[in-house]
């Protein structure tokens, strides 16, 4: 028999942890012990662990429960953020900037980095990684303090989305460091050049990344995409820039009724 702990005994909320379905046991603990302290503060607490990359902390309240959904950054967080996150959640604004400023610090939580087997960089004809390898050698040699903004980016083909008007041959994910590739480019006769003229493209998106990394500016195809007078600048020192946008025009067609 084992003693029932005070803790034990307690009207206790629940603890969801299902929006992370690979997390380590020590998350599970962290997050077990963050329930417990929230709990400690203000009570019955239903409390959910998420990986929403938006949304990193939100509050409500149902009766006398308190359902608080939390980025899993904050797992493991000091007694002080757990301490105006109890707060917040039973309405007292005044301790926001210290949760502010913790989310700010501990950013990169949520960029998590695609796992290997979740990357197909490997195509027919061309293999991305070493596409990548290339480019990147030039764009360090061209464009100054680079620094390691594109150290751990990664590469990967895209999904086929067939059957649509307008074709993207590439994007850059902000929240991944990813670059995807259109497989429709995974052709005998797409000229490696434009291949490396895309993924360069895809580069510049994350060396000149949007003012507000948050905001949506949106283009004609509904996606974030935004190039700055900086970025065009850029993207015509791609040696074989011309030749790159001319092939474009002269194919696409052909891209776009691939069979
Ligand atoms: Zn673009």
């Amino acid at each position: 028999m084992t003693p029932q702990s005070p803790l034990q005994t307690r009207t206790r909320g629940s603890l969801d942890l299902s929006d992370l379905p690979n997390c380590s046991s020590r998350e599970r603990t962290e997050a077990r012990q963050l329930h417990h302290r929230l709990e400690d503060e203000i009570g019955c607490v239903d409390l959910i662990v998420t990986d929403n990359r938006r949304r990193m902390l939100t509050t409500r309240s149902r009766d006398e429960r308190r359902e608080i959904r939390l980025h899993h950054m904050f797992l493991g967080c000091s007694e002080e953020v757990v301490e105006a996150i109890a707060e917040l959640a039973i309405g007292d604004e005044s301790r926001r900037e210290v949760i502010e400023r913790y989310v700010r610090e501990n950013r990169n939580a949520i960029r998590f980095q695609p796992s290997e087997d979740e990357l197909q960089w490997e195509g027919e004809h061309f293999d991305l990684r070493t596409v990548l390898r290339a480019v990147l050698d030039f764009t360090h040699d061209t464009i100054e303090d680079v620094d390691d903004t594109l150290d751990d980016i990664s590469i990967t083909w895209g999904r086929d989305g067939r059957g649509t008007k307008s074709i993207r041959f590439g994007s850059y994910d902000f929240d991944q460091k990813l670059i995807r590739v259109h497989p429709a480019l995974d052709q005998q006769w797409v000229p490696r050049y434009f291949v490396e003229f895309i993924v360069y493209h895809e580069l510049l998106h994350a060396i000149c990344p949007p003012a507000e990394p948050d905001e949506d500016v949106t283009d004609d195809d509904g996606r974030r995409h935004v190039h700055t007078a900086e970025f065009l600048e850029y993207e015509r020192a791609f040696p074989r820039y011309e030749e790159a946008m001319a092939w474009e025009s002269e194919h696409l067609e052909r891209i776009l009724n691939r069979d």
